[in-house]
């Protein structure tokens, strides 16, 4: 196995050719690429947003309802569409996962 531990363990093939790819010093990073068609797979992450909303020296909290970790407490929060700004996630999330009981 060539896979540095750096290295995301999902991406085992070419989304353009289908090559399995190797591992290739890019700058000083190592990255995994194919041998074929050259392409460079840059993992990325995924930008989110939460809100902390305060009263008194209590912080609201709700209950993740899906996977991962679903059941678990978490703070209103969630990921950002391409193109929304934070504040716009914020709300959304504040909205979509509180309920009035
Ligand atoms: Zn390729």
């Amino acid at each position: 196995m060539d896979t540095p531990s750096k290295q995301p363990p999902l991406a085992r093939f070419c989304i353009r050719c289908g090559s399995l790819l190797t591992v290739r010093q890019d700058g000083e990073q190592e990255r995994k690429a194919c041998p074929t068609c050259g392409w460079v797979y840059y993992p990325r992450s995924s930008s989110a947003s939460a809100v902390a909303i305060l009263r008194d020296d209590q912080v609201l909290m709700v209950r993740r309802k899906y996977e991962p970790f679903a059941g678990q407490w978490t703070l209103p929060s969630g990921f950002m569409e391409c193109g929304e700004d934070p504040e716009q996630t914020a709300s959304y999330a504040i909205t979509s996962s509180i309920r009035p009981s």
